[in-house]
């Protein structure tokens, strides 16, 4: 037996996962649940077919892999994992390796990690970007686990990966949950990245009376610029398709509520635990929960009048609308890696900030140009907000203004803009020395004698309504 990896779900993932680890030339043994689907896999792997094993029972695949084995799950995240990690552990040894590389909550990732101990098997989490696509010819790999464990697949994981300037897109995170972590804050930037886009796309059709062509011309140009990534790549793309079915642009024919698996709500949760603040990747999971109430939202139109309205005539052009997006991206950037700094200091896995840029740069789904500066800056500023390092500072500033003036345009014609809102709303906390906590720490003070700190730092610890309403 050749093989020292094996891999178990041979579905969208799995499937081209596999594929991909047999073309760099890693013998690889799959199984699946229902043999058919095995069956047609093999059917199907023409050249790669002989680095391929297809097994008919987990028995079969274990004793087709070389110990130590490596096997990599990839079935949907939630109790299935734990129902593969069951019936393998009696078939494994010490020294193999179970791999989970589904989409897993990182609490379940950490879980599993400790169950792990004293078992037959060792356990690691690691969340794969990319989609279809990148699982076939490199997506972005976020690895937890420990640095032994990294040394055993390190290499497959960099060969099967995206390269940026030849560059490997996995890299570790940390131990236990941490890779799985940075792939749910990846998954929540995701969502703010496509909001953001969508709301510029609602200006330019709603608000500056754009067709479809129009539309995808100007996403084309920006994928020229400091906005090129894949996200912006396939918004032109979409926009400029056309329905097969009833003729005319695609866009057009497609109810405007949004899926969503739940990942995008896992990192809003986590960062409410952590007390972080990411108010455009929330804007961006309420904007889709709000998409979904199809019903009521025709009945708002119907009761208090239908939004949007356009805007007026030369209210905005798409240089502006281009500049407020590179702020509302930097800006939710900037958040997304504080939320990651927190969540590092709190859970101690001194995550690599510049590494997570870098392995985002190519394969995963938020891929962008900027992500390369972003690494560097993170590089040149250990433990500094995005905003507050260079180019970023530099880059906020000049397009700043432009964000405001949008913000200000959509609100005026009723164009819902909660992500760009969100992320203007933050960049204007951030900025204001004296804000109005004063006034909810006095009524903290009044109502329950939370105390509060004076701002002379004399020691006088509650306000004189407390004297009075103590009596
Ligand atoms: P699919 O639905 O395409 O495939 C699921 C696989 O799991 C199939 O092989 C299926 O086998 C198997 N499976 C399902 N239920 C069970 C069960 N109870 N016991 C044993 N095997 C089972 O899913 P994907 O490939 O899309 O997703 C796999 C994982 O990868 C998920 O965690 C997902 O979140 C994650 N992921 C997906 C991405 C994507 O773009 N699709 C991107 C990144 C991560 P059978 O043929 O027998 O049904």
């Amino acid at each position: 037996n050749l093989a020292h990896f094996g891999l178990i779900g041979l579905g969208t993932m799995g499937a081209a996962l596999a594929q991909n680890i047999a073309e760099k030339g890693y013998p690889i043994a799959v199984y699946n649940r229902t043999t058919s689907v095995t069956d047609e896999f093999m059917a199907n792997a023409g050249d790669l077919a002989p680095r391929l094993i297809p097994a008919k029972s987990l028995e079969e695949l274990v004793a087709a892999i070389t110990p130590p084995r490596a096997i990599i799950l990839m079935v949907p995240a939630g109790p299935v994992v734990d129902q593969q990690i069951e019936a393998l552990s009696p078939l494994l040894q010490d020294g193999d390796l179970i791999i989970d590389a589904g989409n897993a909550n990182y609490a379940d990732t950490e879980r599993r990690d400790r169950q792990s101990e004293g078992e037959t098997y060792d356990f690691m989490g690691i969340g794969v970007s990319g989609g279809e696509e990148g699982a076939r010819h490199g997506p972005s790999i976020m690895v937890g686990g420990k640095p032994a464990q990294w040394d055993r697949v390190g290499e497959m994981l960099r060969a099967i990966s995206a390269k940026y300037d030849g560059e490997p897109c996995a890299a570790l995170m940390g131990p236990g949950g941490a890779g799985h972590f940075v792939k749910m804050v990846h998954n929540g930037i995701e969502y703010a990245d496509m909001q953001m886009i969508a709301e510029t796309y609602a200006l330019m059709r709603d608000g500056m009376g754009f067709d479809a062509t129009r539309i995808a011309e100007t996403f084309e140009a920006w994928n020229k610029g400091p906005l090129a990534s894949y996200l912006i790549e396939i918004s032109g793309k979409v926009a400029r398709a056309v329905d097969p079915i009833a003729g005319g642009p695609m866009l057009d024919a497609i109810l405007d509520a949004a899926g969503q698996k739940g990942t995008g709500r896992w990192t809003v949760i986590e960062a409410q635990k952590l007390a972080v603040a990411i108010p455009v990747i929330e804007a961006a999971v309420v904007a889709r929960n709000l998409s979904a109430q199809v019903a009521a939202r025709a009945r708002g139109a119907d009761v208090f009048g239908a939004m949007p309205q356009s805007l007026p005539k030369d209210a905005l052009d798409t240089d502006t609308l281009e500049a407020a997006l590179i702020a509302g991206k930097i800006l939710c950037y900037a958040q997304g890696f504080d939320m990651l700094g927190r969540a590092s200091e709190e859970f101690g896995w001194k995550l690599p900030m510049p590494e997570i840029a870098r392995i985002w740069r190519n394969g995963c789904i938020i891929r962008s140009e900027m992500l390369n500066d972003m690494a560097s800056a993170l590089a040149a500023n250990p433990g500094e907000n995005l905003i507050f390092a260079d180019p970023f500072t530099r880059l906020v500033k000049e397009n700043e203004a432009a964000l405001r003036k949008v913000v200000i345009a959509a609100t005026g014609a009723g164009i819902a803009v909660p992500a760009l809102a969100a992320g203007l709303s933050w960049f204007d906390a951030m900025r204001t020395p004296r804000g109005s906590a004063n006034m909810i720490q006095a009524q903290r003070d009044f109502f329950g004698a939370h105390g509060y700190k004076r701002l002379d730092g004399k020691d006088a610890p509650h306000g004189p309504w407390w004297d009075k309403t103590a009596g």
